[in-house]
């Protein structure tokens, strides 16, 4: 319906070009940054609707559009009440006290909230309420939903047309519970490979996550230049965290990225600029700093930059009680985070003392109105773009509710795909492809464990303690084996048989997420492994061992990889991990049936590298680009 509004530009014609032009556009001189020709332009209609409506809109509910709260912290009620402008579930926030609950009681929370937001009693005004969600990896907080492999691992495969599929994808089984807005991509490029949050940047390359998280938003949002742009198959994208997030000394989480302003464009810009360019509608802030300075206080990156001379035109969208973290400020109180550009604030819990204090601050003039009416512009822009004022009830919405849409086969065929694509063969003497007819052991701690193979932001924030039936259409690794084989004459073998022709062990990390999985070390650790234990056994036993290795990023551990015949690198695959399967098993003559397509998208260090403790290129073992095929 708005679509044919949102006229387009003709700059979105040539992808590849576009940073290159964009940036011959900016003075490099003065800035690094370039400015970029929105590419959707201001509708003159929608315009009017804002003005219109702001004119009516008291500060209380002008302000009350600019906060965020947790779905577990906030009810219906209290969104009419308080003209609450967003809510969001965090990792693990779902409508029941159990993850399971039916498909239908996220439509109904859905609704009660969008009927809130609705509700015109007592001269307030109807603003639907826009609901986010961290889906980074498929719907990743729903049961049942498509699980695509991580970042690191679509790096691996480096298809972009394969990361479009998966946008979209996701957009249908997040509009599928009623929801608008996913907290994805992060488009950060991840330098120090210790940040236990590596696994959700794509690559240390940042073209490769320029054009990736492009594709990608193109999927969840549809292409401006098309008439897909944010229908009702569509929700709203997230490009995070702006800006130099994956930059951070020592790979930090939350910490510090010490880099000249020129070298921040370069390396942690540039998927920024492909982002604006096919009209990304939300930015959400770092949590770090950019030379000892926090992200969220920035006003000359926040909006100097991103806003005035990127031209970003959608809203700004701070991180999880982020501002606390402010000099000055508080989890109640912080008029600073809304004067550096901060439009709409997420405050999960605390957010009604925030409201309160920042409607006061507003009056004080600490915070001038002038910035309230930016951020409110923003936001109702934003909402009128994905048609909101329009579209009604979540539950009325096109693929509302359609529970055979959720984790469908065709779904999970695209991430059964980007499985096979994602993986990297590191090593190979002669163990791989195994015959289709053969009795392959397969075992390991990551074997018939789906939370090792989804990995963190898996049904909950850590992606770990979830009961078996929360991964429900998972396919495991043995699972995956195990229907390969046997539709093909071959069979698994049990430990203690002596036919066996090969060994799966797969090992490695467990789940983790956000700085739950930093690292001050690269190793991984051998010594203690139970998995490498049983390698070396089997290796004993004269049987052939394809080493299979789950985890968010490559770390040392070269004994595992010289004990191996064969090494693959298979990320955190998902739901879908026979896709595994597909590529480790050939036909019955041993001939393969998919090759390997995936290339290392971050250097492999060597094991023992502890002074240069993150994998710089010249203490790796195998370099950014390497990947074997058959
Ligand atoms: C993370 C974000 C996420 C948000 C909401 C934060 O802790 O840094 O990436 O979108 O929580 O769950
Ligand atoms: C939430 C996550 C959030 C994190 C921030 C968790 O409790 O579930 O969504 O990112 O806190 O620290």
């Amino acid at each position: 319906m708005i679509k044919n509004a949102l006229m387009v530009i003709a700059m979105l014609v040539s992808h590849n070009s576009l940073a290159d032009d964009l940036s011959q556009q900016g003075d490099a001189k003065k800035s690094p940054w370039p400015r970029i020709r929105p590419s959707i332009e201001r509708d003159a209609e929608i315009e009017a609707n804002i003005d219109a409506l702001m004119a009516k809109m008291t500060l209380e509910q002008k302000v009350g559009q600019m906060i965020q709260a947790e779905i577990k912290s906030i009810s219906p009620e209290d969104v009419a009440k308080y003209h609450i402008g967003s809510v969001l579930n965090g990792g693990g926030g779902w409508p029941t006290d159990r993850a399971d609950g039916p498909l239908a009681a996220w439509l109904s929370l859905a609704n009660l909230f969008h009927g809130a937001s609705m509700d015109t009693n007592d001269g307030r005004l109807a603003i639907p309420v826009i609901w986010g969600t961290d889906a980074v990896h498929g719907h990743n907080n729903v049961v049942g939903a498509t699980i695509f492999p991580h970042n690191i691992g679509l790096g691996a495969a480096n298809n972009p047309d394969l990361m479009r599929d998966i946008g979209t994808i996701t957009a249908r089984e997040v509009a599928i519970t009623g929801i608008d807005w996913a907290f994805s991509p992060t488009v950060a490029v991840a330098k120090d490979t210790r940040w236990g949050r590596s696994y959700e940047s794509y690559s240390s390359d940042t073209s490769i996550v320029s054009t990736l998280s492009r594709e990608y938003i193109l999927g969840i949002q549809g292409h401006p230049a098309l008439d897909n742009f944010l229908t009702e198959e569509k929700i709203v994208a997230t490009a995070k965290h702006f800006i130099g997030d994956g930059g951070t000394n020592d790979g930090d989480d939350q910490g510090n990225t010490v880099l000249s302003e020129k070298e921040l464009y370069e390396i942690h810009g540039k998927p920024y600029v492909q982002a604006i360019g096919v009209g990304v509608q939300t930015v959400m802030v770092s949590f770090s700093s950019w030379n000892g300075e926090k992200m969220h206080g920035n006003k000359y990156l926040l909006t100097d930059v991103l806003k005035n001379r990127m031209g970003f035109d959608g809203f700004v969208i701070s991180d999880w009680n982020a501002h606390e973290q402010l000099p000055g400020c508080s989890v109640t109180s912080c008029a600073d985070i809304i004067n550096a550009g901060v439009d709409m604030i997420m405050v999960p819990v605390q957010w009604h003392a925030f409201l309160k204090d920042t409607i006061s601050e507003v009056k004080k003039g600490e915070i001038p109105e002038a910035r309230i009416e930016d951020a409110v512009r923003r936001i109702l822009r934003v909402k009128h773009r994905a048609g909101m004022f329009k579209s009604g009830r979540p539950s009325d919405h096109l693929l509302a509710g359609r529970a055979t849409l959720l984790g469908s086969d065709q779904h999970r065929a695209i991430a059964r795909q980007a499985v096979r694509e994602s993986l990297v063969l590191l090593k190979n003497e002669g163990a791989l492809p195994l015959k289709s007819n053969s009795r392959i052991l397969v075992v390991g701690s990551g074997a018939n464990s789906p939370s090792m193979q989804s990995g963190g932001w898996t049904i909950n924030w850590q992606g770990r303690d979830n009961p078996r039936e929360y991964y429900k259409g998972f396919t495991t690794i043995v699972e995956g084996f195990k229907a390969v084989l046997s539709e093909n004459g071959g069979q698994l073998a049990r430990e203690q048989d002596d036919d066996i022709d090969a060994a799966i062990v797969v090992f490695g990390e467990d789940p983790y997420a956000e700085f739950e999985g930093d690292l001050s070390n690269i190793d991984f650790d051998v010594n203690n492994n139970d998995d490498y234990k049983l390698m070396k056994a089997l290796k004993a036993k004269g049987i052939r061992v394809v080493a299979v290795y789950l985890g968010g990023r490559p770390r040392g551990m070269d004994e595992i990889i010289d004990v191996s015949d064969a090494f693959v690198a298979a990320w955190l695959p998902g739901s879908e991990a026979d896709g595994i399967a597909d590529v480790l098993i050939g036909d019955s003559g041993g001939k393969p049936r998919h090759d390997f397509l995936g290339r290392l998208s971050f250097n492999w260090p060597m094991s023992k590298t502890e002074k240069v403790k993150s994998p710089a290129a010249n203490s790796s073992r195998f370099p950014l680009g390497y990947g074997l095929k058959y």
